[in-house]
């Protein structure tokens, strides 16, 4: 049951090739939006937006390494890679006011965070195990099991699914506290918006990716018991 299928390439490799280019695209218009300066650092950025909606307490920190800016809902804080941190371009500010906006959306009860945020604990459990519970319940014919495991890589999927609104709303967010609080001009507001745009290809290409996985062992499961009722 381990083998090999050429028709799991067939069905993953579209999302696999649009996450290789989203990549390149993140690499490359974020590195373009690097050479643009912008009045301010990442930080100042992130702090005024956060400032301007009364989240004087959700704080803003320095996390090593690169492209690693994330928003933590547990501690309330931003983790801003240094680039980012210390950055005056529009890919700094671009990429500080969209974790801002995450921090935003927490504090606001943004629907689809919510219910992004309540799917973690499953989708992590989905991506752990169902594909085990899938493989396990094929082998030894246990058909609960197989599709136990294929609602669970289903979950992953729902995950990816509702996770992209919250990341479009976080860059929409940024970009119209960027206008509004005078942080970026009309020519600069250009490279904040490519590199949010590479950044949201990127979870769309993830988003495609778990969609197919699970279509395909959907159909792979239909062929298993159509080949067991011969
Ligand atoms: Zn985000």
């Amino acid at each position: 049951m381990f083998y090999f299928d050429p028709l799991y390439f067939v069905f993953v490799a579209p999302a696999m090739l649009l996450a290789v280019v989203a990549q390149i695209m993140v690499s490359r218009n974020y590195s373009i939006g690097n050479s643009v300066g912008a009045r301010m650092s990442g930080y100042a950025a992130a702090r005024r937006m956060l400032d301007a909606n009364g989240l004087y307490d959700v704080g803003i920190e320095q996390v090593p390494g690169h492209l690693s800016d994330h928003y933590d809902p547990s501690a309330k804080v931003l983790r801003l890679s240094p680039e980012v941190y210390h950055g005056q371009t529009a890919s700094a500010v671009g990429i500080a006011a969209h974790e801002a906006g995450h921090a935003l959306q927490d504090a606001f009860r943004y629907a689809p965070l919510v219910i992004r945020n309540a799917a973690v604990p499953i989708a992590n459990f989905g991506s752990g195990f169902g594909m085990f519970a899938l493989m396990i319940g094929i082998g030894l014919g246990i058909k609960f099991l197989a599709w136990a495991g294929v609602a669970l890589i289903a979950s992953v999927a729902f995950f990816q699914i509702v996770n992209l609104p919250v990341e479009f709303d976080a860059s929409a967010r940024a970009k119209a506290a960027l206008i509004d609080l005078g942080i970026v001009d009309g020519d600069e507001i250009y490279y904040v918006r490519k590199v949010l745009n590479a950044a949201a290809l990127t979870y769309v290409a993830a988003t495609l990716q778990s969609i197919l996985t699970l279509l395909y062992y959907l159909v792979r499961l239909g062929l298993f018991s159509s080949r067991n009722d011969d």
